[in-house]
């Protein structure tokens, strides 16, 4: 069995992160290193390499992260100033985790287009 991603090891308690919200299909919480003044991570709990090896059957769950990252953009309190949702995939695309995530950054006016 091949071992666990990191943000597999969030979701099963194994270690610690700074919880903002959690359901029966997602998890979110603050990046470790954040790259804006609000940085959070919002990862589905089922184990999802990456866009790339997204199941057709998927799609009402991708849409319920939709909705939450939405929703948390609100209570964050970046919906009125704008924010930015970020899905690295792959080697090019900067994805360091092999667990599917998507960043929600705000609190600063950011760049275009990214590096
Ligand atoms: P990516 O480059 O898109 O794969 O992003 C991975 C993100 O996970 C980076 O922004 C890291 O700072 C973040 N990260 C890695 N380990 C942790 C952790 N233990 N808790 C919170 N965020 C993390």
């Amino acid at each position: 069995m091949s071992e666990k991603t990191i943000f597999k090891r969030i979701i099963d308690g194994e270690i610690p992160c700074q919880k903002v919200y959690e359901d029966d299909r997602c998890l979110a919480f603050h990046d470790i290193s954040p790259q804006a003044p609000t940085h959070v991570l919002v990862i589905p709990k089922k184990e999802i390499e990456s866009v790339e090896t997204l199941d057709d059957t998927d799609a009402a769950m991708i849409g319920h992260l939709w909705l939450v990252i939405r929703n948390l953009a609100r209570e964050l309190g970046l919906a009125e100033s704008g924010y930015r949702v970020v899905v690295n995939c792959g080697a090019d695309g900067g994805q360091a985790v092999p667990h599917l995530h998507y960043h929600i950054l705000g609190g600063r006016s950011l760049s275009w287009p990214p590096g």
